[in-house]
């Protein structure tokens, strides 16, 4: 059946999308708005044409089940259906409610006319696919916007919303009420005007648009995305699109628009965004928890600790509403950190993100109590107090004679054993891992952490909340560091390794931030607190006693140097301000542990810095897969870029390798483990690694 759907409603033909859910324009889509045209020019009867949606969506775009199958380069392509319309010998009503966005923008700017819902969505976002808008948006929303605005929107993909697009001149008439019957009286009124089919390919963008002519705006803006977008080169082509628009005639620009397109799909940055697009999609599904899996209610939420950690879990939940109930052992650490979460909100406040009357509403759904006799009633108990387990232990046997029947039981601990925690408790089932990280109302990630006994019901209503409170939820297994900070327990070491080899902290930090990390180990440590780290590896090395890592934390550590806090750490800090300045102290201590370890310091490249860091990342990433505590590569990849400051356009550290080649990456590893300095066993590829690399496959395969 075709997705295009014709009726007539006396000489106006209306034509309805339906690809659900927000039709996508695919190839069965294309080719019934082709032929539905072709239908209504062929009927005598018919005077011009309307071409509508649903009232969630006019289209938003291509259809991305599609991507990456011959259907997405089938004919007619997307640039062929806007022929047809654009030369259509009557006139084409496009009239959309909910969103256009991409494609579906692009499909109703070769519309004769437009017409809209109040609130419809406009937009081109295809520069956060690495992309540019590939079927006319860069050449024909300027000349029907102005060049100022549709740079701004094709450049930061944002969308507009149809009061500002009409204001704009975008929509010919926006419609209260039932859009349809709206926008046939709308095609009436065009006929029996004499039903003139205006192109916007045949407008020029007006000159006003272009605030002291094309040479300054454009300088002018070229620096601005310069600055603003480093590392994607996405934004740049697009505003030469625009930039082509304003000086070349159209068929021209297209030539333009279709050249710079050409570049970008091919891109490695375009396939890193496209990657970590689809990753954060597939994060959601569990394979053995299908999507109609039952859900528990969650009205009503209780956070134990409003320390760091607490207090950004109760902000993330009462920022959608639900109230949270803040435990405490002590009142003055209550009011301390109920403080700390006014004072967030205040400082938003401040920068005019939120109204006072914002503020007031937020903080009234916090509920601050020293009893556990208030949080019983709980749907949701999310325990963040001391990473200690003898503390947890407390905790949760108390919750476990506390709370009522199925409540879901979740702790942040980052490293401890969830099935363990789940085990003080007589309903495991219950009990689950929410991993939040730092500042917890800020980044996106959540990794939550399925417990040998976790209920599929109660993992189903966690991946749900995490949507809910903005979060990208990933699910781990139960293991020491989870996914992320297992992983990074790696990169540390290597980290140290290079520090004795010769490195400075500053040398590594600046050359993996450059590559893509938003902080390096060192300077990130410092912002933890070096403390932390330490306490944890004392537990972990205990245990293992035979991993060799470098020493020189620990002695950072010994000389009370915990970072930021301390204003000294890896780096020298002076009080108030962040700003990392190189330690002599610090220095010092290195040479002197090169010397204990008989090392002679040597110049180590960049390149060989990140490998190292990164690959350290992937040899445990392909660990965890081969251990089943990561579902998927792209799991890991969705996890480094919402929780640990990677740039998307890295698409991840699985997808870096992949994109190295996995054997060329077990070559690098092992040119590593020939070094003298190297611990043999750390460049030891995993057995997945070794096996995918064997097989020329990859991990995102
Ligand atoms: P924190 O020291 O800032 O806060 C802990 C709070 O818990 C304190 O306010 C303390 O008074 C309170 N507390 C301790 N025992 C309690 C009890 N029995 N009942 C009620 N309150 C109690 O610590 P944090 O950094 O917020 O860490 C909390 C948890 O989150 C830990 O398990 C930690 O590993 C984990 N975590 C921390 C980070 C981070 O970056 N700080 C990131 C992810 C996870």
């Amino acid at each position: 059946m075709s997705q295009a759907h014709y009726r007539t409603d006396g000489a106006i033909a209306v034509i309805t999308m339906d690809n659900p859910p927000v039709n996508g324009l695919g190839l069965e889509l294309r080719i019934g708005i082709r032929d539905s045209i072709a239908r209504a020019m062929a009927d005598a009867a018919v005077q011009a044409v309307v071409l509508t949606g649903t009232a969630r969506a006019f289209s938003g775009g291509a259809d991305i089940r599609e991507f990456n199958t011959p259907k997405a380069d089938a004919s007619p392509h997307l640039l062929e259906v806007i022929d047809v319309i654009e030369n259509a010998a009557k006139p084409v009503v496009a009239a959309i409610a909910g969103l256009a966005l991409g494609g579906g923008n692009e499909l109703a700017l070769g519309c004769h006319y437009r017409v809209g819902s109040p609130g419809t969505q406009i937009g081109l976002p295809e520069v956060n696919l690495g992309l540019l808008p590939g079927a006319g948006g860069t050449q024909r929303l300027p000349r029907l916007i102005g060049a100022a605005k549709a740079l701004d929107m094709i450049v930061s993909g944002a969308p507009i919303r149809a009061e500002e697009a009409a204001k704009l001149g975008y929509f010919d008439r926006l419609i209260d009420g039932d859009l349809v019957a709206g926008a046939i009286a709308f095609a009436r009124e065009v006929v029996a005007s004499g039903a003139a089919r205006p192109r916007v390919r045949d407008r020029s963008v007006d000159a006003a648009s272009v605030p002291g002519g094309p040479q300054a705006f454009f300088d002018a803006a070229r620096a601005q995305v310069a600055k603003a977008y480093v590392g994607y080169p996405a934004p740049m082509k697009c505003l030469e699109c625009v930039e082509a628009a304003v000086k070349k005639p159209f068929d021209e620009g297209m030539k333009v628009e279709h050249m710079l397109f050409g570049e970008l799909i091919d891109s490695i940055t375009s396939k890193a965004l496209r990657h970590a697009f689809f990753a954060e999609r597939a994060a959601s599904k569990i394979p053995d928890v299908p999507e109609d899996t039952p859900q528990r209610p969650i009205k009503g939420a209780a956070v134990i600790g409003a320390g760091t950690m607490g207090g950004g879990i109760t902000m993330n939940f009462i920022n959608v509403g639900i109230p949270v109930t803040l435990l405490e052992m002590k009142q003055e650490a209550l009011d301390r950190g109920v403080a700390t979460i006014r004072r967030n909100y205040e400082n938003t406040a401040k920068k005019g993100r939120m109204t006072q009357e914002e503020v007031e509403q937020r903080m009234a759904l916090i509920t601050p109590t020293l009893s556990y006799a208030d949080i019983a009633q709980a749907d949701i108990v999310v325990e963040a107090v001391f990473e200690d387990m003898n503390v947890k232990q407390k905790v949760f046997e108390t919750l476990d004679t506390t709370m009522k029947p199925g409540a879901i039981l979740a702790s942040n601990t980052s490293t401890l054993d969830v099935d363990r925690i789940a085990a003080f408790t007589q309903r495991p089932q219950d009990v689950i891992g929410t991993h939040f990280f730092s500042p917890a109302n800020v980044m996106r990630l959540l990794e939550i952490v399925r417990g040998a006994k976790t209920g599929k019901d109660v993992l189903a209503t966690t991946m749900a909340l995490s949507k809910r409170i903005r979060k990208v939820g990933v699910v781990a297994g139960v293991c020491d560091g989870f996914i992320g900070n297992r992983m990074i327990e790696q990169y540390s070491r290597q980290a140290g390794f290079l520090l004795e080899e010769g490195c400075s902290p500053q040398q590594v930090d600046a050359a993996v931030e450059r590559w893509g990390f938003s902080m390096g180990p060192f300077r990130m440590a410092d912002l933890a607190g070096n403390d932390v780290g330490w306490y944890i590896r004392k537990r972990r090395y205990l245990e293992k006693p035979d991993l060799r890592y470098s020493k020189t934390a620990d002695l950072v550590c010994e000389l009370g140097r915990y970072g930021q806090k301390t204003s000294a750490g890896w780096y020298d800090y002076k009080p108030g301000d962040r700003t990392a300045y190189p330690s002599p102290v610090v220095e010092d201590l290195l040479t002197k542990e090169r010397d204990r370890l008989g090392i002679t310091p040597r110049k180590v490249s960049d390149e060989e810095i990140v490998n190292r860091l990164v690959l350290a990342l992937v040899n445990e990433g392909a660990q965890l897969l081969d251990e089943g505590i990561a579902l998927r590569a792209s799991d890991i990849d969705i996890i480094y870029l919402t929780g640990y400051g990677l740039a998307r356009f890295r698409g991840g550290p699985m997808f870096y390798a992949d994109s190295l080649g996995l054997p060329q990456v077990v070559r690098i590893m092992q040119g590593f483990a020939a070094n003298p300095n190297a611990d043999p066993d750390f460049w030891k590829p995993a057995p997945l690694l070794a096996r995918l690399a064997a097989e020329g496959r990859s991990f995102n395969g």
